[in-house]
């Protein structure tokens, strides 16, 4: 809906136009109203005129490359991402037709920090390239450096903790924090005072007389309530280890009404929401039992049927709930209908794109994207909010690995990961007086 609304914005010439100057040759690229306010150009014209390319990658997703080297633009998400790393833009690159639109902070700003050989000068509205295009090193750009170093204070922090728990604990992330103990401290002259402590809320789903979907194992079989509990309760103690505050909507196996983990998310001024869940493949499909990989969802209306499987399959839990637990009014409507106004729409998908790039990196399933949905549990909870599937129940190896301590923890570090990163790109956005 909302790419639609964005669509159908006056897509026309509204500034002068850009200039970019690549040794002798200078071409010009007309600048056009961002929908979001600023302006905008097309990627296709803007990479032509630099002598590279735009492709789409799928997914919303399109790699801008110059030289070999390249940042990766997300539809709708305002940063873009070089190597591993996210740079924020004041607004999103967005859809109109075929064409992809870039926020004019890509040449103002994230092309000329993310590679060295451009340059940007805001008195002759003019980009130039001057050299090959190379990446910059990554410990050159303060906004990783300062998270890097918040990191390595949080993990000070929890260390002593971590070895308590160690010898409880085998396998794990030790190996990686081992090198990192071992990386020198970065030091940036662009030091900011300690952010306020962040609040994630973390929600197991289903619970009590809701098991959710069943994880089956040759003859063993767990309801997806009890892993989707571990798991959470593995992501509370990682959130915590990095400095976080973690409120959680159930730490046993009880039933808490969709409608009320959102309210539990607001009374404890969560800075974001994250529901845990296992997928189930849907038993009509050529074969079922092959389907794997973990997904990520951002509270939208659903645009594919597989999408509107998995919200059935979720809100399903309502079914569970006495009439006492359930809201008298579906608020979901409404809601839906007030998409375009929900401010957090964009920081959800920035963190749900965040959750899969740091899952993707440890799990032995296919990344099978950010997608929308309109999920009850969701509705409620006024702040950025995904819903993470963390793999398929009816996959007996992947089935394997979700019940496994080890495949666990490596999910709740990862989801832990990309919940720092998403707070750490906020407190900078906030810190550049952007809302
Ligand atoms: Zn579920």
């Amino acid at each position: 809906m909302l790419l639609s609304l964005l669509c159908a914005c006056q897509i026309a010439a509204s500034a002068p136009p850009l200039v970019v100057r690549v040794g002798d040759r200078v071409r010009s690229v007309p600048v056009v109203a961002h929908p979001e306010g600023g302006s905008a150009m097309r990627g296709d014209l803007l990479a032509d005129a630099l002598g590279g390319k735009l492709v789409s990658a799928g997914q919303g997703r399109w790699r801008f490359e110059l030289d070999g080297s390249d940042v990766t633009l997300v539809v709708l998400a305002p940063f873009a991402v070089s190597g591993e790393d996210p740079l924020p833009m004041s607004s999103s690159p967005f859809r109109s037709g075929d064409r992809l639109f870039v926020p004019y902070a890509l040449v103002s700003d994230v092309l000329p920090r993310a590679f060295n050989g451009l340059m940007y000068d805001g008195a002759r509205l003019e980009l130039r390239r001057f050299a090959p295009i190379v990446r910059r090193p990554i410990a050159s750009r303060a906004v990783v450096a300062e998270a890097a170093r918040s990191e390595a204070r949080s993990e000070a922090r929890s260390e002593a903790r971590s070895e308590a728990r160690s010898d409880a604990q085998s396998g794990g992330s030790g190996a990686t924090q081992d090198v990192r103990a071992a990386m020198p401290p970065i030091i940036t002259p662009a030091a900011r005072p300690p952010a306020r402590r962040r609040t994630v809320v973390v929600d197991a789903g289903h619970g009590g007389r809701d098991p959710g979907t069943t994880l089956t194992l040759g003859t063993q079989k767990i309801p997806e309530k009890t892993v989707a509990l571990a798991v959470s309760l593995k992501l509370r103690d990682a959130l915590a280890a990095r400095g976080v505050t973690v409120v959680m909507t159930r730490t046993r196996d009880t039933l808490i009404a969709l409608k009320d983990r959102g309210p539990i998310a607001n009374r404890a001024k969560g800075d974001l929401f994250v529901s845990v869940h296992v997928n189930a493949a849907n038993p009509g499909w050529k074969n079922p039992g092959a389907a794997r990989g973990f997904e990520t969802y951002f509270l939208a209306e659903a645009k594919t049927e597989d999408e509107a499987r998995v919200a059935a399959m979720e809100n399903e839990a309502v079914k569970f709930e006495t009439s006492a637990e359930t809201s008298s009014s579906d608020p979901l409507g409404f809601i839906l209908r007030d998409m375009a106004q929900n401010e957090h729409l964009r920081e959800s998908l920035t963190l749900a794109t965040l959750t899969q790039d740091h899952l993707r990196q440890i799990h032995p399933g296919p990344s099978r994207g950010v997608k929308q949905a309109p999920f009850s549990v969701l509705v409620n909870s006024f702040m950025p909010s995904m819903l993470v599937e963390v793999g398929f129940g009816s996959n007996a190896a992947e089935a394997r690995w979700l019940m496994s301590p080890q495949g666990q923890q490596k999910l709740a570090e990862a989801i832990a990961d990309a919940c720092v990163a998403y707070l750490a790109q906020y407190e900078r956005k906030v810190g550049a007086g952007e809302p």
